[in-house]
């Protein structure tokens, strides 16, 4: 009933953001994240109506990925993808959006298995300039862009962004313009691209006013994760 009422509550923050900057709150979509919750809190989200669900552990993903494996659910790859795990990603992910090397995107499009269709992949941007952070810097975005959409298999569909978090409202709104003017320039070059993934349960409105087509919510719908362990 919880996750309910929090997905109910989420959807109408999504839904007040969108009218308070003239936006079409169908032009939003909600990934609920759900990395340490178990297969019985998606299903329960599944049950109000939520349909993609982001994981960061990919590990901890395909076990949940398998047990669901009945619900028609879409499943997004949000965390780090080292090149041992690129495999799993191809095979058992729809979207993978934390693609941030070549390299990385060169080992999902040979893995990806054809009767799985395209694997739908954003950039992951250090928009922020994050010192320990992964993500492509802002300059290098096209040029891995470019060669990302050239690949089989993959269909680039944007980019994400993982910023800290920011002070204020005006700060966290001054970031999200940069990963949008980002996002216009390269869809400016010709790149066919409709996915700026930004925005998580504490800046999903400075994020949609900044025209985020994906906020990514996890405690705010399956309330607060514990800490992992060491
Ligand atoms: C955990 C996580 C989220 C969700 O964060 P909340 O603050 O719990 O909403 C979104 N995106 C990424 C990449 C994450 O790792």
């Amino acid at each position: 009933m919880e996750i309910k009422n929090n997905l109910e509550s989420v959807r109408r923050r999504i839904a007040a953001s969108c009218s308070a900057c003239g936006r079409d709150p169908a032009q939003v979509g909600l990934l609920a994240v759900s990395k340490t919750f178990g297969p019985e809190a998606v299903a329960q989200a599944y049950a109000a109506g939520q349909l993609a669900f982001g994981e960061n552990y990919i590990q901890e993903a395909v076990e949940k990925i398998q047990a669901l494996a009945d619900l028609p659910l879409q499943w997004h790859c949000i965390g780090p993808v080292q090149s041992n795990k690129t495999r799993l990603v191809a095979e058992h992910f729809d979207w993978v959006q934390s693609v941030d090397r070549l390299k990385i995107a060169e080992r999902l499009s040979a893995q990806r298995p054809l009767a799985r269709g395209l694997l739908q992949v954003c950039i992951q941007i250090n928009i922020d300039g994050g010192p320990s952070k992964s993500g492509v810097p802002p300059q290098e975005a096209l040029a891995l862009a470019q060669a990302l959409a050239a690949l089989p298999g993959l269909r680039l569909r944007g980019i994400m962004t993982i910023p800290e978090p920011a002070e204020s409202e005006e700060a966290a709104l001054a970031v999200h313009r940069r990963a949008q003017a980002l996002f216009a320039h390269l869809r400016s070059t010709g790149l066919d691209l409709d996915t700026l993934s930004m925005g998580m349960s504490g800046d999903l409105e400075p994020a949609i006013q900044a025209g985020s087509t994906l906020v990514r919510v996890g405690s705010a719908i399956f309330g607060a994760r514990a800490p992992l362990s060491p």
